[in-house]
């Protein structure tokens, strides 16, 4: 093998970057092979006690970059909480806590606690005293222990602000100020941020010491003889859908991308038990195995290789015609990489990248950096992969037809059998085919096709807008009322900070808001929890208390004038409906995968 593009012979370890024991263990176990970008620029400054600002988006690694080096300095001894993460959402929140466990090694004796509206207070008191060493939370359900003084921060070594922008756009500035200086002076500062706008500048300036400001290099290199497409899926349809692909493209080799060691194997197992050859190569696979694997796929004895961005470096097998990026990689440049190990020796080649709902973002960043935009696909359905297997099965008769000695020696028998039970030709050749399928259907059923997810498109924020108004991201819409208005001089993001805050929502179960005079209407799903919906009648905005209730389309006791609002209907269904997603085995009711390069299909009816 030879290293021939972008990535480096001996990429930097997390163990280089100045981390150790327990991390790294935990860091081995969850299969990560190398830092991404912005975690190599991000965990020596801060593990060397510097602030830092980064300008990093999701996908990019930027949660282990700050939680990495907390970990790594963590006072196990200390009981009031030493580190404190600011972000935008409930949702958010959950993950970095996660990311926190997963990168603490579930570790018992490390305390992690997520604190957001929308929660009880209970749990989180009585967490906050037994000790807890790490606590993600919500600006708004923070301020409010902090102003209950249920929450320490007297002794708080790190503070993180991740997804800052997102944070001010819903509101959430004059929370984060306070909390900024509300906590010692001495602490160390991180802010992530995905955009720079003036307003984070300025708090930036404000709160953070002599910061160091990363922004991860893009490059620009890409394959032109390489079409790019890309196909949105949820993390638990990614094997439905390769195994869709698998059947319709018309592939010679493949090479299939996951971000983690583990991933490899269990993936090149459940494409083993399809009945694809397949294989697993990694960090971890000793280079001489690693050698045998790749001859095995160039001599055509391995149809499929699943790798990791360390284990293909340099990768050169003129068979590959199709790249699969199970899991998008962490960064432009792995990205650049893995598309050329298809389109070798002036070939033509394809790339598919399976992209979540929640990478979007990354997709349009790899776009930009790139310089290319990737062709939407759609998984393929039940009468493509019906279509395929059908001109399979024809191509398979085909090819037996030509092994003239054995149809010979095999005509006799089915003659004497057609004269002796007076059967049709075709019904034997039916009865035939049903012996050689085994129990296997040959079809799949049009009842496995899953609901279809009508994603979004990936080219940023405008359209992003436009279906918020829509629809909400967990079921049918209805429209509420809130007590303040243009007379509050209320503002849209204030409002989706409270209510989001509060009532445990996320970004998306917003639709329409609409400002009155006297009163706003907002559109979130229409089953809210009754405690939730508690909370929320009695939530401030601007001190004005919002009493949220659902829009009867009659004037509001202590709003402005019935004039003032058009009527306005509650209980538009713009939810999920149409969405939803079948977390099925893709397995269960197909037959064998072929093993073989295929030929070009036509489908038929
Ligand atoms: P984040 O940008 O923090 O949301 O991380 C995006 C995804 O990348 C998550 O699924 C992480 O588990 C994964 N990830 C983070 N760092 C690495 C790494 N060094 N190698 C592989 N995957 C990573």
């Amino acid at each position: 093998m030879s290293d021939d593009e972008t990535l480096d012979e001996n990429p930097t370890t997390f163990a280089d970057l100045g981390l150790s024991g327990s991390v790294l263990r935990a860091l081995s176990a969850v299969g990560y092979e190398r830092p991404s970008a912005i975690q190599e620029a991000t965990i020596p400054t801060l593990l060397g006690g510097r602030d830092v600002v980064g300008l990093a988006q999701t996908g990019t690694g930027k949660t282990a970059a700050f939680a990495l080096p907390i970990l790594e300095r963590l006072d196990k001894g200390q009981k009031s909480p030493q580190a404190l993460v600011l972000a935008p959402t409930r949702e958010l929140a959950l993950q970095v806590c996660e990311a926190f466990e997963q990168y603490a090694g579930h570790s018992k004796a490390v305390h992690i606690l997520p604190v957001y509206g929308g929660q009880g207070y209970g749990v989180q008191l009585s967490a906050l005293r037994r000790g807890v060493h790490v606590v993600v939370g919500t600006p708004g359900r923070i301020m409010d222990h902090l102003d209950r003084g249920t929450l320490d921060l007297s002794e708080l070594k790190y503070l993180v602000l991740d997804e800052a922008d997102e944070m001010l756009k819903m509101g959430f500035a004059e929370d984060v100020e306070t909390i900024l200086a509300a906590t010692p002076e001495d602490k160390q500062v991180a802010m992530f941020s995905a955009t720079m706008p003036a307003q984070i500048r300025r708090l930036s300036a404000k709160y953070l010491r002599d910061p160091q400001e990363i922004a991860v290099r893009k490059t620009t290199t890409t394959a032109s003889n390489v079409a790019q497409r890309y196909l949105i899926a949820s993390y638990p349809q990614k094997v439905d859908a390769l195994t869709r692909i698998l059947e319709v493209e018309n592939f010679d080799a493949m090479i299939v991308f996951t971000r983690t060691k583990n991933e490899t194997e269990t993936l090149a197992e459940r494409l083993r038990a399809r009945g694809y050859a397949a294989a697993a190569i990694n960090g971890d696979v000793q280079q001489a195995q690693r050698e045998r694997t790749v001859k095995q796929l160039k001599d055509g004895k391995l149809d499929i290789l699943v790798a990791t961005d360390v284990a293909a470096r340099g990768l050169d097998v003129e068979r590959i015609t199709h790249v699969v990026n199970y899991d998008l990689p962490i960064d432009t440049e792995s990205y650049v990489h893995r598309i050329g190990r298809t389109g070798r020796a002036g070939r033509s080649g394809d790339a598919i990248s399976f992209v979540t709902p929640r990478e979007r973002r990354t997709l349009s960043s790899i776009e930009r950096a790139t310089k290319q935009s990737l062709t939407q696909m759609h998984l393929p359905s039940v009468d493509e992969v019906n279509a395929t297997r059908l001109s399979r099965f024809d191509d398979a008769i085909t090819a037996a037809l030509g092994q003239t000695s054995r149809i010979d020696r095999f005509r006799d028998i089915i003659d004497h059998y057609v004269t002796h039970h007076d059967v049709p030709e075709a019904d034997v050749a039916a009865a035939l085919a049903v012996v050689a399928q085994g129990e296997t259907p040959l079809l799949l059923d049009p009842a496995d096709e899953p609901v279809r997810e009508e994603f979004r498109g990936p080219k940023g924020q405008s359209r992003d807008r436009d279906s918020r108004d829509r629809r909400g991201s967990s079921g049918p819409m209805r429209t509420y009322r809130i007590a303040v208005g243009k007379r509050h001089k209320v503002e849209p993001r204030q409002i989706v900070g409270a209510i989001a805050n509060e009532g445990g929502l996320s970004r998306g179960d917003f639709g329409q808001i609409k400002i009155l005079p006297g009163f706003s209407l907002v559109d979130l799903p229409a089953e809210i929890p009754a405690d939730a919906l508690k909370r929320l009648e009695r939530t401030r905005i601007s001190g004005v208390l919002i009493e949220l209730r659902p829009d009867e389309g009659r004037a509001p006791r202590s709003g402005g004038p019935r004039s003032s609002g058009p009527r306005y209907g509650g209980g538009r269904d713009g939810g999920r409906s149409d969405r939803g997603s079948r977390d099925r085995d893709g397995g269960a009711s197909y037959d064998r995968g072929p093993r073989k390069p295929r030929k070009p299909r036509t489908p038929r009816d």
